[in-house]
């Protein structure tokens, strides 16, 4: 083989590599395209079911929204607070509103006795009792408690006491399972002392307190949404205990309030005005005794009086 045919040869394997690699190349090309076509229609198809659940979400949410706005507004809605879309309630229960006062400072001294839980047995004798020192009190009833006493919530504003609500139930799991819940039992209370006393209550106390183990997952939403319809809701500075153990004294309680109230320019005191109380009812003559004594003044709680509130004292 001379030089130049050894030449042509090793030209010719060059371009028979040249050509194989060429081809080798455009048969990957060709495989890989297709792979990407193929791993293409297969994500192009998943976003085409993407969508169409989408649209279909969105469909479903119009219908929710469109059912929710033929609602007529004073229908209780019967879902779970958690679940109810933000102030739902607020158009809820239109009647319970009241005008809201401006507060002005009481003066010294000046003792604000609440009984809760009433009217009972006990009440006529706190009435005659407190008539007998000139006080005024507030009474926070329970609406449970009202059929055949309403004569004695008609004394109570006859004789200058004021009357609020305590609950109508008072089933404390009931009441604070949902701001709708609570504000149900409170328009049904009210209803009942507007019948039986003629007067529209613009004061609450919440069973329990403002903030207690069953209402702590909802009242920030429930004071807000009480204080925004005008009421005044009153918590407690003086505890007598008299609803912890049925065995305190009538002495144990008095001495209570009595300590209680000394420090404070003016006192909100928590008592209880039920069947099982009686001993409240002597003690609350022991109280008005001394207390009037040093001068303190017992007076009716209002809306112009500075909230005490558990939230404020935290
Ligand atoms: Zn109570």
């Amino acid at each position: 083989m001379t030089e130049e045919e050894r030449f042509a040869r090793q030209v010719r394997r060059a371009k028979q590599l040249i050509a194989r690699t060429v081809l080798a190349a455009l048969a990957c090309l060709a495989v890989g395209c297709g792979a990407l076509a193929v791993q293409n229609t297969r994500l192009s198809g998943e976003i085409r079911a993407q969508q169409a659940q989408l649209a279909q979400a969105q469909r479903q949410a119009e219908e929710a929204r469109g059912a929710l706005a033929a609602q007529p507004a004073a229908t209780p809605s019967p879902t779970p607070y958690a679940g109810q879309a933000a102030g739902e309630y607020q158009a809820q229960y239109p009647e319970l509103y009241v005008q809201a006062q401006a507060p002005a400072q009481p003066a010294e001294k000046t003792v604000y006795l609440t009984f809760d839980d009433g009217p009972s047995g006990n009440t006529q004798a706190l009435l005659d009792i407190l008539d007998k020192y000139g006080a005024k009190a507030t009474f926070f009833v329970v609406g449970t408690q009202l059929p055949g006493r309403e004569s004695l919530l008609a004394q109570m504003v006859g004789r200058g006491h004021a009357v609020g609500v305590h609950s109508y139930s008072h089933q404390y799991s009931q009441i604070y399972d949902s701001v709708d819940a609570f504000l149900q039992d409170m328009q049904q209370v009210s209803d009942a002392v507007q019948q039986a006393c003629g007067q529209k209550p613009a004061l609450l106390r919440f069973p329990g307190g403002s903030i207690n183990g069953y209402s702590r997952p909802i009242y920030q939403a429930l004071i807000a949404e009480v204080c925004r319809r005008g009421y005044s809701y009153f918590d407690w500075n003086v505890s007598a205990e008299d609803a912890v153990n049925i065995s305190r004294t009538r002495q144990q309680i008095a001495a209570a309030v009595v300590q209680g109230v000394q420090g404070h320019d003016f006192s909100v005191v928590l008592l209880h005005d039920s069947d099982r109380r009686e001993t409240t009812v002597r003690a609350v003559e022991d109280i008005l005794e001394e207390l009037t004594q040093q001068g303190y003044r017992f007076e009716a709680l209002d809306g112009t009086v500075p909230a005490i509130t558990f939230a404020y004292e935290a």
